[in-house]
C-alpha cells in the first residue's frame, strides 16, 4: 500500500520569515497525523527556518534542486550534503522549469538522481510533455525518454525512496488540469516503465505524484485514481488554506 505524498513546490517565492509563517500554519494541521506524508520544498534561503519549523513534526523538508558534485568550484550551486545538513529528506529534480530555463538534459538530471539516492535524499524526478507534444500524440514517448534517461544505470536495489512526478507542462501554473483519466493513463504508463526498467516490486512501491494546477477543487478526484499517489503542488502550496485542504482531502481518501 503506497502512502500519499503531498509535496509543496514553493519555487522562487517567500523569504525565510514568510516561509516560517507558512510552515507553522501547515504543521499545525499536518504535523501530527501519520496517514499521509507531507513535504515542503522552499527555496534554498528558506530551508534553515523551515527546518526549525518542522522539527519534531511529521512534515518533512525538500529542496528544489542540487548539484551532482559533493563540493567544489560550482558558483551558485548547492550539494546533497549541504541539503542533508539542513535536514532535507527530499529533492525535486528535473522540474520542467529547470529543463526549459536552465537547459537541463536527461543526462545531467540522471547524475543528480544518482547523487541524491547515494546521499539518502529521496529524488522527486519530474517528467511531462508540452502541449505541442501532447497534441502531436507524443506524450508516452516523451515521458518514456525522460524516465529512462533520468533513471539510466540505476539498479532496483538503489532506487529506495525514488518518487516520480508526472507534470504535464501545459498544466503547470496555467489553471489547466489534466482530467483524472488523462493523468491516470500516463501514471499507469510510468508504472509500467518502472517495472520494465527496474522491477515490478519497485514499480509497485514507487510513488507517482501528479503535478499541474492541483488545488482543493480537483485534488480529491485526481488522488482517487489508482496510480496517483499524491501531488506536487506549486501555486496552491503557497497558501496554508489551499495546501491544508489538499492534505485533508488526501487524509480522507487514505482512511
Ligand atoms: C509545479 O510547478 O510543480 C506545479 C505543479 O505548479 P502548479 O501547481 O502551480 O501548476
Amino acid at each position: 500500500m503506497r502512502k500519499f505524498l503531498i509535496a509543496g513546490n514553493w519555487k522562487m517565492n517567500l523569504n525565510a520569515d514568510e516561509g516560517a509563517d507558512l510552515v507553522a500554519d501547515i504543521v499545525s494541521v499536518a504535523g501530527k497525523q501519520t496517514s499521509v506524508n507531507v513535504c515542503l520544498c522552499p527555496p534554498f534561503t528558506g530551508l534553515e527556518s523551515a527546518a526549525k519549523g518542522v522539527e519534531g513534526s511529521n512534515v518533512s523538508l525538500g529542496a528544489q534542486n542540487l548539484h551532482p558534485e559533493p563540493s567544489g568550484a560550482y558558483t551558485g550551486e548547492i550539494s546533497a550534503g549541504m541539503l542533508r545538513h539542513l535536514y532535507c529528506s527530499h529533492v525535486i529534480l528535473g522540474h520542467s522549469e529547470r529543463r526549459e530555463y536552465f537547459s537541463e538534459t536527461d543526462a545531467f538530471i540522471n547524475q543528480k538522481v544518482k547523487t541524491s539516492l547515494e546521499s539518502a535524499l529521496k529524488p522527486i524526478l519530474c517528467v511531462g510533455e508540452t502541449l505541442e507534444q501532447r497534441e502531436a500524440g507524443q506524450t508516452n514517448e516523451v515521458v518514456r525518454k525522460q524516465v529512462q534517461g533520468g533513471l539510466a544505470e540505476i539498479m532496483a536495489s538503489q532506487s529506495e525512496g525514488l518518487v516520480i512526478a508526472y507534470e504535464p507542462v501545459w498544466a503547470i501554473g496555467t489553471g489547466k488540469t489534466a482530467t483524472p483519466e488523462m493523468a491516470q493513463e500516463v501514471h499507469a504508463e510510468i508504472r509500467n516503465l518502472l517495472s520494465q526498467q527496474l522491477s515490478e516490486e519497485v514499480a509497485n512501491r514507487t510513488r507517482i505524484l501528479y503535478g499541474g494546477s492541483m488545488k482543493p477543487e480537483n485534488a480529491r478526484e485526481l488522488l482517487a485514481q489508482e496510480d496517483i499517489d499524491g501531488g506536487l503542488i506549486g501555486g496552491a502550496s503557497l497558501k496554508a488554506s489551499s495546501f491544508n485542504a489538499i492534505i485533508e482531502a488526501a487524509i480522507e481518501l487514505a482512511s
